[in-house]
């Protein structure tokens, strides 16, 4: 059962005037000295009272709790109220969970999608109802109805990943050393998936080419390298898998693992088969999140890299876009080419991130990311 339409769309107008009436009085209050509640603060000018739907992927990675907590922060600074779910990385519970919202009337949706072509429906209702969406680091495709994109340069987490190898290995200068590696992509249905591939192969492809790296299984393509709903167990056994099929007689020396829970599976698998003891060392391992456990293996010395990415930034940035696009306000975009979701290009802000080895852990400490404590 959905409430009628037009309903909620009074609502929302009305819910919008009466936000307008609000800072309006805040500004002649804030003129005389005082504010409505009668201090001395100035007022936020955003639309107080609105309910913005969060949509989160799953609960099993560190990184989307606290992006949901992070934008429940800055929601409520902003003077909102928010319904922030969780879709267990179930298609049908994050559809139903949009679906609720809408029927609730919220005012806006954050969603990162779980599978980003199953959402067409359920945002033809969103923007029946005429309630904005905003794409939450991962975009969704094949629908007019996605407003703006905050993210990451996806394609740049894939660069600094397969860069980390070139560089790893000495790649470079070229001395006649020939090295093995083996590739994991991350979930087929999550758009990032093919730039963070895509960004990794624009480097080591040359490698692949001249032959100073083998990829010893074959399997090079996106299609045969990736890991559904970046499953790191599902990580693990293809890595079981490849070590006992190709590397009898060789150890092989570079992973590219697009994800920290894909690389902890895949040091499993490799420390099962003896690596990392008896001098038999572990090969170059990346990731990506800066998740508290490989950050830890990093400065263990197991997994080599990781790429962090600042998510309260990240929640900062489409908190910006979605209370603009309610208050008549401008949503901060620095890129209008790159994401094309098939039906439209869709405005988008993205943030920059950072390569992290044990040399600059640290990094992470000086931002507050993590306390020094907990890298212990
Ligand atoms: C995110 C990554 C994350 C991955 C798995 C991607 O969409 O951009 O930060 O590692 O999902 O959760």
């Amino acid at each position: 059962m959905r409430t009628p339409r037009t309903s909620r769309r009074i609502s929302r107008a009305a819910r919008l005037r009466t936000a307008a009436a609000v800072s309006a009085l805040a500004l002649a209050l804030a003129a005389c000295g005082q504010d409505s509640e009668g201090g001395s603060e100035e007022k936020k000018d955003s639309a107080e009272g609105g309910t913005i739907g969060i949509a989160m992927p799953t609960k099993s990675s560190e990184r989307w709790i606290a992006d949901g907590e992070n934008i429940v922060k800055e929601f409520e600074a902003a003077g909102y109220e928010t319904d922030l779910q969780f879709g267990e990385d179930k298609v049908e519970n994050q559809v139903a969970q949009i679906d609720n919202m809408i029927t609730k009337g919220v005012d806006a949706l954050v969603v990162a999608a779980i599978d980003n072509t199953s959402l067409t429906e359920v945002l033809a209702d969103a923007k029946e109802a005429d309630i904005p969406v905003i794409a939450y680091d991962r975009l969704i495709l094949q629908t007019e109805n996605v407003d703006y994109y905050a993210s990451f340069d996806n394609e740049r987490v894939g660069k600094l990943q397969g860069q980390y190898i070139v560089d790893a290995l000495k790649l470079e200068e070229d001395k006649g050393e020939k090295f093995d590696i083996e590739l994991f992509a991350g979930s087929p249905d999550d758009n990032n998936t093919r730039y963070f591939f895509n960004g990794a192969m624009s480097v080591l492809q040359p490698y692949l080419d001249s032959g100073q790296l083998t990829v010893r299984s074959g399997q090079t393509k996106l299609n045969q390298v990736t890991t559904l709903r970046w499953d790191g167990a599902a990580a693990q056994k293809r890595m079981d898998d490849l070590l006992s099929g190709n590397y009898g007689g060789e150890d092989v020396d570079a992973v590219l693992s697009p994800y920290d829970g894909i690389s902890i599976g895949v040091l499993s698998a490799l420390k099962s088969a003896g690596y990392g003891s008896g001098g038999k060392e572990l090969p170059v391992v990346t990731g990506q999140d800066a998740e508290l456990a490989s950050v830890k293996s990093i400065i263990a010395g197991e997994q080599t890299q990781t790429v962090y990415k600042d998510m309260r930034k990240l929640a900062k940035q489409a908190v910006q876009m979605t209370d603009a696009v309610l208050t008549g306000g401008k949503p901060e975009v620095n890129d209008t080419e790159t994401y094309d979701n098939g039906v439209k290009v869709v405005p988008s802000f993205l943030l920059d991130p950072v390569s992290i080895d044990r040399t600059n852990t640290d990094l992470l400490v000086e931002e507050g990311f993590y306390q020094a404590g907990d890298l212990k």
